[in-house]
């Protein structure tokens, strides 16, 4: 079962799509300017493309970009729109690791880096990329600065963060990337408490795992 949102930020209304798939019940994100009927998806595992194609087809949105959070083999199903990734996790995509999936996993090749401090644009909305290694080498969350919404990947969970022990983890690296100091609070203006999109377990933040999506501030 699907999932809508409207989040309402500064820069316009932000429509959110969402749906569980897979064996590793992975949360798969269309995220779309309504005005401008241009949208991105977020973390497409198998099978997730019958839910994105049909999402775009009766909206008559415009797939421009596919984001990879990072490069497990959960998240490897593609539509032909280019594929966004950091750097180093493009190996994993490009050379999947079939691992303990059930299917092939077929390679891709970004085209888009995602790197720190960069941003993804479509219509008048802006999600601003963080680098957050840790789960693997190349990890990354995305922000909405208005809405204070992070889809945060295999990075943050409910109730803490992603595994550490996989091959590009590493528990050092995690430490960093979640530390409270870091560009959650400061990305996107003053950091303070309760402001803005600082981040802490149980507030807003959707993961590519289900154990993290909850939906509070201003999502409604
Ligand atoms: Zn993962």
């Amino acid at each position: 079962m699907a999932s809508r949102r409207r989040i309402k930020a500064e820069s316009g209304a932000m429509e959110l799509l969402h749906r569980v798939v897979g064996p590793l019940a992975t949360n798969v994100y269309v995220v779309a300017d309504p005005a401008s009927r241009e949208a991105i998806a977020i973390d497409t595992a198998i099978p997730s493309l019958a839910f994105v194609t049909d999402a775009l087809a009766e909206r008559d949105w415009t797939l421009k970009l596919i984001v990879s959070s990072h490069g497990h083999w959960e998240v490897a199903e593609h539509t032909g729109a280019p594929i966004a990734a950091h750097p180093l996790d493009r190996h994993r995509l490009e050379q999947p690791s079939r691992g303990l999936a059930p299917f092939e996993i077929p390679p891709s090749v970004p085209a888009v880096d995602l790197v720190e401090g960069g941003a993804i644009r479509f219509g008048s909305l802006r999600l601003a990329v963080l680098h957050t290694p840790g789960h693997t080498e190349g990890s990354v969350c995305l922000l909405d600065p208005d809405g204070g919404l992070l889809f945060s990947g295999d990075t943050l969970f409910a109730n803490g963060w992603g595994r550490v022990d996989l091959p590009g983890g590493s528990a050092e690296q995690m430490a960093a990337s979640i530390a409270p100091d870091r560009s959650w609070s400061t990305a996107h203006g003053p950091a303070g408490p309760g402001r803005g999109a600082r981040v802490r377990p149980g507030a807003r933040s959707v993961g590519s795992n289900r154990g993290w999506s909850s939906w509070r501030g201003r999502a409604d």
